[in-house]
C-alpha cells in the first residue's frame, strides 16, 4: 500500500503563517555571495513613524530561528515606541553570522545598501554583536541609520542611557514593592555584563546595592568585577541565588517554565528584550508567584529614546530627561496591573497598542 506523507500546514506556511508574523507589515530578505552577508529586515508597524529598531549579529542555529527572532524584536520594538511616546514604527534586522568571525567592514556596507533601499521605511542602529564603527559602514551607503559615533554627529552607543532606563525601571519596581526606590543593600544579579550591563552594573553599586555578575565571556567577568567590586556567579546557578533583583541583561526567553521553578526574587527588571519565553503563560506564571516583572519594552527603552533624539538634533540631557520618565511609566503601569487584575506585560501592551491604534 501507498502511503502519502502530509506535510503539516505550518511546515508549508514558515511565513506568513509563523507565529511571531503577527501584523508584520513588511520582511526584507537580504543576500550577498560575494560579501556572505544574509540578512533579514522586519518591518512591524510604520503607523507612528518609520520603523526604527536595532540591527542584531547572530549565530543562529537556523534560519527559522533567525526569522523568529527578528519578527519578536521587530513587534517589540512598535510597542516600545508607542508606549515611550515617540513617533516611531517597530523594525529590526538581524544578520546571520557570528559577529566575532563572520563580521567585515564590506559586509556592512552591503547590508547599508540593503537598508537605502527601503527609503526610510526602515531606520536601524546598534544591537547585539554591532558596534558604532559598524554604523559608520552603515552610514557610508545610507542616511537611515542612527547610532553613529558622536564624532560624526550622532548620539554615539546608546547602550549608557538604555542602563539608565533599566536602572529608572528598576527603582520603580523597588518603590512600588518595599515602599522605597533605594537599592542600598538589595540583592541584585545582573546577566549579561556588556554594553548595557556593565553600565546598569555601575549604576547599581554606585547606589550601593550587592551586586552578582554572571556572563559566557570570562574576560569580561574578570574586568567587570574587579572595576566594580561585583561578585561572580557562574552559568545558571544565577537562577538559584538568593536575590532581591533578577537582572536579565543578556538574551531572551530567559523567564520559561524551568527557571521560574527556581528564581526565588522578589522584582525581575532587566534590559534584555523578550525576556518572558512567552507573554501571556509566563506573564501570568510571574505574577502567581507573586514577582514584579517590568516589562522589558518599557524599561530597556532609554536607547530608542536616546537614537530618537539624534534624529532630531541631538541633545543628551534631554534624552536623559526623557529616559528617566520611564520611572513614572513603570510605577502607573504597576498600578494599572493591580487595579485591573492583568499581568504587568499586558498592562504596557494594552496601552502602547491602544497608542497605535488610536493614531490609525
Ligand atoms: P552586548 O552584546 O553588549 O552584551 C550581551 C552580553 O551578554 C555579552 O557580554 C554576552 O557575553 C552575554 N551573554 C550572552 N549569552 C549569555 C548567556 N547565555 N548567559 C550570560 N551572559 C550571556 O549586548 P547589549 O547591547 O548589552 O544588550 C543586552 C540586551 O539588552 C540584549 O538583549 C539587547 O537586545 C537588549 N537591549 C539593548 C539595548 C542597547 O541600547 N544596547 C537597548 C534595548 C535592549
Amino acid at each position: 500500500m501507498e502511503v502519502t506523507q502530509v506535510t503539516p500546514m505550518k511546515d508549508l506556511n514558515p511565513l506568513f503563517g509563523n507565529e511571531a508574523f503577527m501584523g508584520h507589515e513588511q520582511v526584507v530578505f537580504c543576500n550577498d555571495e560575494e560579501t556572505g552577508l544574509k540578512a533579514i529586515i522586519g518591518i512591524h508597524s510604520t503607523t507612528l513613524g518609520p520603523a526604527l529598531g536595532g540591527t542584531r549579529m547572530w549565530k543562529y542555529n537556523n534560519e527559522m530561528e533567525a526569522l523568529r527572532d527578528v519578527l519578536r524584536l521587530s513587534r517589540g520594538m512598535t510597542f516600545k515606541a508607542s508606549i515611550s511616546g515617540l513617533n516611531l514604527g517597530g523594525g529590526k534586522a538581524v544578520i546571520i553570522g557570528d559577529a566575532s568571525k563572520d563580521k567585515t567592514d564590506d559586509l556592512m556596507r552591503r547590508f547599508g545598501k540593503f537598508v537605502d533601499t527601503l527609503g526610510g521605511n526602515y531606520i536601524t542602529a546598534e544591537d547585539v554583536g554591532i558596534n558604532t564603527h559598524d554604523m559608520e559602514m552603515v552610514k557610508s551607503q545610507t542616511d537611515h541609520v542612527t547610532g553613529i559615533p558622536e564624532s560624526m554627529g550622532g548620539s554615539g552607543d546608546p547602550s549608557p542611557v538604555t542602563a539608565y532606563g533599566v536602572y529608572m525601571g528598576m527603582k520603580a519596581s523597588a518603590m512600588y514593592k518595599w515602599g522605597t526606590d533605594k537599592l542600598e543593600g538589595k540583592v541584585v544579579a545582573v546577566q549579561g555584563i556588556g554594553h548595557v550591563g556593565e553600565n546598569l552594573v555601575k549604576h547599581l553599586t554606585e547606589e550601593g546595592a550587592k551586586v552578582y555578575i554572571n556572563d559566557i565571556n570570562e574576560d569580561r567577568l574578570q574586568t567587570v568585577s574587579k572595576e566594580f567590586g561585583a561578585e561572580i556567579i557562574y552559568g545558571d546557578g544565577i537562577y538559584d541565588l538568593d536575590m532581591d533583583i533578577y537582572a536579565p541583561c543578556a538574551l531572551g526567553a530567559t523567564v520559561n517554565d524551568v527557571t521560574l521553578q527556581r528564581l526565588k526574587c522578589a522584582i525581575i527588571s532587566g534590559a534584555a528584550n523578550n525576556q518572558l519565553a512567552d507573554e501571556q503563560i509566563h506573564g501570568k506564571a510571574v505574577m502567581e508567584k507573586g514577582i514584579i516583572y517590568a516589562p522589558d519594552f518599557l524599561i530597556n527603552a532609554g536607547g530608542l529614546i536616546n537614537v530618537y533624539s539624534e534624529l532630531h538634533g541631538y541633545n543628551r540631557d534631554e534624552a536623559l530627561r526623557k529616559t528617566e520618565n520611564i520611572y513614572d511609566t513603570t510605577l502607573q503601569i504597576l498600578k494599572k496591573s493591580e487595579t485591573e487584575g492583568v499581568t504587568t506585560h499586558q498592562a504596557a501592551l494594552s496601552i502602547a497598542q491602544k497608542r497605535v491604534a488610536d493614531h490609525k
